[in-house]
């Protein structure tokens, strides 16, 4: 196997790609979108926005693989920041540079690989959009230039800028152990440390008058969809929902694992119309489209109940407590649906005391 030799401006490029402060963030779905093109596109079953960092290659958006990241040795990726063209592996397997790769013996069994690079401002290349096959195949005419039209999308998001100041700020804080240890592993989100120091964050930063709200978020008998298909597909059902989950806020809302089944969205500057508009095209995106499992497609529902608060009079756990108790209304109605607690708002004529 060869692995990729370090570039002569590592040092420069690796000081551009902190600064974008996009390592180690989670999964969203300006990018998402573009891999899923980029796959559909090019006819591929994987594609990746893969982030070549010091001592390992970290994807951004992973189509089609649940591989997060990879030693930057095995990496593909890394053979293509070394030059400014789209890097091509028609067949892995024959290719003694990567034959014996642990990527092309193993998961995901890479045989076709274009990878055109992606570069920082600055113009160095920082790492790679990506499409692989794990059947031997050469480029189609065209093909090479929707990749790169592709890599330049990617470019542009990332040089457009990044979550949302708030979230931005909490990645800038953290050394990468901790960026790591904020994702939740399976669905990619926020985990629920993560989620309630941003909603703390949103809370002291909100300004008087303009309300925001949370949501909470709960899979309709989900232990019987587990008891029935098993746990894999319900792994496979709340990756599915994290992700229609991501696409139906805003971009620059927070979306986090509060628990097993159970989800939060912190959306910020947002009134209870629109929060309750975000809710119900959640509500929708998931009741209306069945989700593709190893088991077959399988439908779900959830649940969701909805705050808001003039954030700066309430605390962390009222909000949630009020999200919570909307939630436990919205069950109680007969689920799939979306329950509202305006008891927050100071124009309330009821205002809950205490
Ligand atoms: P309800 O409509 O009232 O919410 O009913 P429910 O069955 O969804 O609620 P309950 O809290 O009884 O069950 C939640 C289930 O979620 C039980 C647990 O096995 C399952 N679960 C929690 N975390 C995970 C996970 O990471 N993966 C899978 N597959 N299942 C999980
Ligand atoms: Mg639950
Ligand atoms: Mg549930």
């Amino acid at each position: 196997m060869q692995a990729p030799v370090i570039p002569p401006d590592e040092s420069t490029r690796l000081t551009a790609l902190r600064a974008m402060n996009i390592l180690f963030t989670p999964a969203e779905e300006r990018y998402d979108r573009i891999t899923r093109i980029a796959a559909r596109l090019m006819g591929t079953p994987i594609a990746l926005v893969s982030l070549v960092a010091e001592k390992c290659q970290w994807f951004k958006s992973a189509h089609g693989t649940e591989i997060k990241e990879t030693s930057r040795e095995v990496s593909f990726c890394g053979h293509v920041i070394l030059d400014e063209d789209t890097f091509v592996v028609e067949n892995a397997a024959a290719d003694p540079r990567f034959a014996d790769n642990p990527l092309v013996t193993g998961e995901p069994y890479i045989r076709f690989y274009a990878g055109h690079p992606l570069h920082a401002s600055d113009g160095s290349r920082i790492g790679a959009l990506c499409v692989i096959d794990r059947t031997p195949r050469s480029v189609k005419p065209g093909e090479l230039d929707e990749l790169r039209d592709m890599a330049a999308l990617v470019e542009s998001e990332l040089q457009r800028g990044r979550l949302s100041d708030t979230q931005d700020d909490l990645m800038r804080e953290c050394d990468e152990l901790k960026r790591k240890a904020s994702i939740d592993g399976l669905t990619r989100l926020w985990n629920r440390s993560a989620i309630l120091e941003l909603l703390g964050a949103e809370l002291a930063r909100a300004k008087r008058g303009a309300p925001m709200c949370v949501a909470m978020l709960d899979v309709d008998d989900f232990k019987r969809l587990n008891d029935t298909y098993g746990h894999q597909a319900g792994d496979s059902v709340l990756v599915e929902l994290a992700t229609r989950l991501r696409r139906a806020v805003r971009e620059f809302d927070s979306v986090g694992r509060f628990g097993g089944e159970e989800f939060i969205a912190v959306l910020s500057d947002c009134n209870l119309e629109t929060g309750r508009a975000v809710c119900e095209r959640v509500r929708d995106f998931v009741a209306s489209e069945h989700i593709a499992t190893p088991v077959g497609s399988l439908s779900a529902t959830i649940s969701i109940g909805l705050a808001a608060c003039e954030s700066e009079a309430f605390g962390l756990e009222r909000i949630i407590g009020a999200a919570d108790a909307a939630l436990y209304r919205a069950k109680h109605k007969g689920r799939n649906r979306v329950e509202i607690e305006d008891s927050l708002l100071s124009d309330n004529p009821s205002p809950v005391p205490g």
